[in-house]
């Protein structure tokens, strides 16, 4: 999350609503998030569009504030757009024969990507034939013999003096007396888009039945990479994309852009050289990604499982705010209510500048400072848990000698107690006024 897009959403904090103004602010920030992330400018524009017009005069959820809710927003239209599930590559049924056929780039990381996707199949129980149709360079017929030696898989090849088409169709026929059930075809890129190149996909997909088309597609080409994409699928006819090099630093706009435009589904993603580093595509994963706010994320759906499961207690709790009945008992509910969202520091942590679930105030401690709060929590943990039910339920009933006996089962100083009981009165006290007849309660921590 950038530092700008964090003080758009910390400015958003106090506010009850969103305004057309607060989500146009905010979506500002969005916008460049996005295209820094790479994301095609079109796609950019059109997504902007229509979380402006879902967010305005949209109705915070509760236990979110503003700011979270417009983020919330934009992660879901970012999950919509790039697809709501993952998608498998579709192999053709019982023991017939699989053909796939890579496509894209030079050095997009086809023949690695090849290696890796028969390394997945194999586990999977099928016996794949990895047919060398990169005939241009010696280099590369090389490359994929390694590489399929490294995954344990046959590769299939004939020199560099036969057209790829050809290759194709010997290969699958070996494929049939072989046993192979699944045949990927390692094709050759160009630098850039090239006619050639094309004519040379279309003659193996016109002399073989291809039954996939991967597009491999490098997520450092940036904002060119739906141009890619579009060509290809136009040409060819892409049926699922695999982006590579994801381990890299960039945010992996391209794949948003690829999905939004072509409408074809992302099926895995290259996260190294080696020959395992290929994983599922999830959608969500990849949209914090792109926002980078993956924790901020989190908590949000923490929180709203959270106060889902606990609306029962909370509306309890409420009724027990407005009447001042808040006993210790009440007191340790809120803290382990605390604790399921991760603890204070994990919080705190999770909400850069955000400041949110009531706890705004916290904001801008150091480390150290936040070290000490959390270990007071867990001192006043102690502390209540060393009371008799009777004494958390009626905390008129400590006197000295109580108090002693609690100090000493929790292991802290009778200062503390003191201090704590005082702070449980306040906080009490600062219930009795806040909890207003009439209004809807909602569950908040008493620090
Ligand atoms: P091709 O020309 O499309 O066949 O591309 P290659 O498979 O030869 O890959 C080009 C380069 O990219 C090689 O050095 C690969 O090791 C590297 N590469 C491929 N996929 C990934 C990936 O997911 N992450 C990283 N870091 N490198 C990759
Ligand atoms: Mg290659």
């Amino acid at each position: 999350l950038t530092e700008k897009l964090q003080n758009v959403f910390k400015n958003l904090r106090s506010k009850g609503r969103l305004t057309e103004a607060d989500v146009q602010e905010a979506l500002k920030e969005i916008k460049r998030a996005l295209l820094a992330a790479d994301v095609n400018f079109k796609v950019v524009k059109d997504f902007i569009k229509t979380v402006q017009e879902r967010a305005v005069g949209q109705d915070v959820m509760n236990g979110l504030n503003p700011g979270q809710m417009v983020i919330k927003i934009v992660n879901e239209e970012l999950c919509n757009l790039m697809g709501s599930e993952t998608t498998e590559i579709k192999l053709q049924p019982g023991s017939a024969i699989t053909v796939i056929m890579m496509a894209g780039l030079q050095g997009a990381g086809k023949t690695t990507t090849t290696a890796k996707l028969a390394g997945k199949f194999k586990l999977k129980g099928k016996k794949p034939l990895l047919v060398a149709c990169d005939v241009y360079r010696p280099a590369a017929i090389k490359q994929l013999q390694i590489n399929g030696e490294k995954q344990g898989v046959e590769v299939f090849t004939m020199g560099d003096n036969h057209k790829p088409a050809n290759i194709a169709k010997a290969a699958i026929e070996h494929a049939q007396k072989n046993g192979n059930n699944l045949v990927i075809l390692d094709t050759a890129g160009r630098l850039h888009i090239d006619e050639d190149m094309m004519a040379e996909l279309e003659e193996i997909k016109n002399t073989v039945t291809v039954h996939q088309t991967i597009l491999v597609i490098d997520a450092m080409t940036g904002q060119d990479a739906v141009n890619v994409a579009k060509e290809f699928d136009e040409k060819i006819g892409v049926d699922g994309v695999i982006v590579t090099k994801l381990d890299g630093d960039t945010r992996g706009g391209a794949a948003l852009s690829v999905k939004a435009v072509t409408g074809k589904p992302i099926l895995y993603v290259g996260m190294g050289e080696k020959l395992s580093d290929l994983e599922q595509f999830y959608p969500d994963r990849m949209a914090n990604r792109i926002l980078g706010m993956g924790d901020v994320l989190s908590l949000i759906e923490k929180a709203e499982a959270e106060l889902d499961i606990d609306e029962d207690k909370a509306k309890e709790m409420s009724k027990k705010m407005k009447k001042a009945q808040f006993d210790f008992d009440d007191y340790l509910e809120s803290i382990k209510q605390m604790k399921k969202l991760g603890g204070l520091g994990n919080i705190m942590n999770m909400l850069p500048g955000l400041g949110g679930m009531g706890m705004g105030k916290m904001k801008g401690l150091g480390d150290e400072q936040m070290d000490e709060a959390e270990k007071g929590m867990a001192r006043m943990e102690a502390m209540i848990h060393s009371m008799t039910p009777a004494e958390r339920r009626d905390p008129d009933l400590l006197n000295p000698s109580r108090k002693h006996r609690i100090a000493k089962g929790a292991g802290v100083d009778i200062s503390e107690v003191n201090r704590m009981i005082k702070q449980f009165n306040e906080a009490k006290k600062m219930m009795k006024t806040f909890a207003k007849p009439g209004k809807k309660g909602k569950f908040k921590l008493p620090f």
